[in-house]
């Protein structure tokens, strides 16, 4: 049997003016700001209006480790809010904007697959209202103004080698990773090396993404440092006097995006930070106002449990004074195969016994999840090549940590499909079992926060690190910033920073290569391994296929 792609199946969407989507969610139309029929924002006055009404039931989306095979936590997210909504519940999605790098490089959306989309997805993974454009912008007026201070004379004696401030775009663009600036004469300003790293791991996009409104924005945007002195100072984006413009860029930005699933539910779609050096998940503001409005709200975190959940849990939960009800872990039977050593291209033969070696990693994710006192859920993402056996192994073993798996085929049939597993969750959630709490304590010595995180979630024996990376630590923590959650930057495939070991590793180290200070953001990123803050193109680029076709319109986004 034929399937169609995810752009076919969206094309043919029926969709519901906005109007009626945020109606559902009791957004009156004047509140709604429209991009064209089918996207709106939500105003800033109606968001700070709901403040007081009591929130609905957090639902966390993570999952494994991601393997080649995919996951399809997006997927999962989108056809559990529809199967929400289907069983009568009110409940409401909330997930991260598409970036335009991965988008033309790797294929792969970000608005679902199959019939648990969100729509329009062209636009949602295209240009959309100009979120990431406007945090470009701001970010590069900062970087404009930091060499401007330098040109017409320093007066904050910027030391022009100490200016870690880049510059951004929303492109996959290796030739400006590291760049030479300001050549070609005098009055062109003074030249030193710099590059270009990729929107998404922008600190504006992190500091959006956790702002709680406009003022604390403007806030943690002035907080940021830019550059440092000779006597090692650091100069923020306050004293270079960018704050206000770029919180000006941002004004609209900050406002969260609605849009709606295939079966015209609801979606926020809203900021779209790196799952490595930030903290991977939608922004703070679509999460706490979905919250207000809807009884149920669904959210991704980014790349598997170990580092989006352990994130979503240690930063944005701690931050933005939430918690989830229920996590749902995601699961599927090919990456089971895939971490038990099957390669891709043999994942079409059933082999139970290749699940089962699999297994141990969505156990030790369990085990973890359940550490922050949240009840798990497995949810089996259903692929149609999978078996019946093979779905049975990965129950069998769900049942015996103490847990269940509930199989799902919302990417076959939408809300259809995932009845059952939203039946389960929101009984989960109606029954209160959580007693959240982050795994480590503000006032934990940095060092320590790294510690627990390698040795309780990735199972490490030691961290290891220079005493040049203690000492910085244990600088920022006289420096005040002590109280600062960490952000690991480390491989998503595996829970050891050794991406081909797969399944659930013992007896590793993690070591720590380097440490940065987002002061704005309000973390300290902890990198682990080669990290890429400006991707470069695959061989063969999705853009390659993607044009206007005889029809007038897009192919090949998927
Ligand atoms: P993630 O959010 O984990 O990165 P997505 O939900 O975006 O993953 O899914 C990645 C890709 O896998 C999408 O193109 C989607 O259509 C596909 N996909 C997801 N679930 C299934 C499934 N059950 N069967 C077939 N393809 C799927
Ligand atoms: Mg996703």
């Amino acid at each position: 049997m034929a399937y169609k792609t995810d752009i076919e199946i969206a094309r043919e969407a029926k969709k519901k003016p906005i109007q009626e989507i945020g109606a559902k969610l009791g957004i009156p139309s004047d509140d709604l700001l429209p991009f064209g029929h089918d996207k709106a924002k939500v105003s800033a006055e109606f968001i700070a209006a709901q403040r007081n009404k009591e929130d609905g039931k957090l639902i966390l989306v993570t999952a494994i480790n991601p393997t080649p095979a995919g996951e399809g936590k997006t997927t999962t997210t989108v056809g559990l809010g529809d199967g929400l909504n289907a069983i009568g519940k009110k409940a409401a999605i909330c997930i991260r904007e598409a970036s335009l790098g991965p988008c033309f490089g790797m294929k792969g959306g970000a608005a679902g697959g199959g019939y648990a989309q969100v729509v329009p997805m062209e636009d949602m993974n295209l240009h959309f209202t100009g979120d990431f454009h406007a945090i470009t912008s701001a970010h590069n007026l900062l970087s404009a103004m930091i060499d401007n201070h330098i040109y017409w004379g320093n007066e904050l004696e910027i030391d022009q080698r100490r200016v870690v401030w880049r510059r951004v775009l929303d492109m996959n663009d290796r030739a400006l990773r590291d760049i030479v600036t300001s050549l070609g004469g005098v009055s062109n300003g003074f030249p030193r090396q710099a590059g270009f790293d990729i929107t998404v791991a922008s600190e504006v996009m992190a500091i959006l993404c956790l702002a709680l409104d406009i003022d604390d924005l403007q806030k943690r945007l002035g907080d940021i440092i830019v550059a440092y002195r000779r006597d090692r100072t650091p100069v923020y984006c306050r004293d270079i006097k960018a704050d206000g413009a770029m919180t000006v860029l941002l004004q609209q930005a900050m406002q969260p995006n609605i849009v709606q699933t295939l079966e015209n539910n609801p979606a926020f779609v809203h900021g779209g930070p790196f799952a490595n050096i930030a903290h991977g998940c939608n922004s703070v503001v679509a999460t706490t106002t979905a919250l207000k409005l809807a009884d149920y709200v669904v959210t991704e975190a980014g790349f598997g449990a170990d580092l989006g959940a352990e994130k979503f849990l240690n930063i944005k939960c701690r931050k933005a004074g939430i918690a989830p009800s229920v996590v749902v872990l995601v699961a599927t039977v090919r990456a089971m195969k895939m971490n038990g050593g099957v390669a891709k291209a043999d994942l079409g033969a059933e082999n139970v016994d290749a699940v089962k070696n699999g297994c141990p990693n969505l156990g030790r994710h369990i085990e973890n999840l359940k550490s922050f006192g949240v009840p798990v859920v497995v949810a089996i993402n259903h692929f149609v090549t999978d078996t019946d056996a093979e779905v049975q192994a990965v129950k069998d073993f769900v049942a015996s940590q103490g847990s269940e798996a509930i199989l799902s085929k919302h990417w076959e049939f939408g809300s259809e499909g995932s009845k059952d597993l939203a039946t389960r969750v929101a009984q989960i959630a109606d029954a209160d079992m959580a007693s959240f709490a982050p795994i480590y304590p503000d006032e934990m010595p940095l060092f320590e926060k790294v510690e627990t995180i390698a040795k309780r979630i990735y199972r490490a024996d030691e961290v290891l690190a220079d005493k040049k990376i203690r000492d910085q630590l244990k600088q920022w923590e006289e420096q005040g910033y002590g109280n600062l959650p960490v952000c690991m930057a480390k491989t998503q495939y595996s829970f050891s920073t050794d991406p081909n070991l797969r399944g659930a590793p013992v007896g590793h180290s993690v070591p720590v290569r380097e440490v940065r200070l987002s002061a704005g953001a309000g973390f300290i990123v902890v990198i682990c391994g080669e990290i890429m803050t400006m991707p470069g193109l695959p061989r063969i680029p999705s853009a390659e296929a993607i044009c206007i076709n005889d029809d007038g319109v897009i192919d090949g986004l998927f």
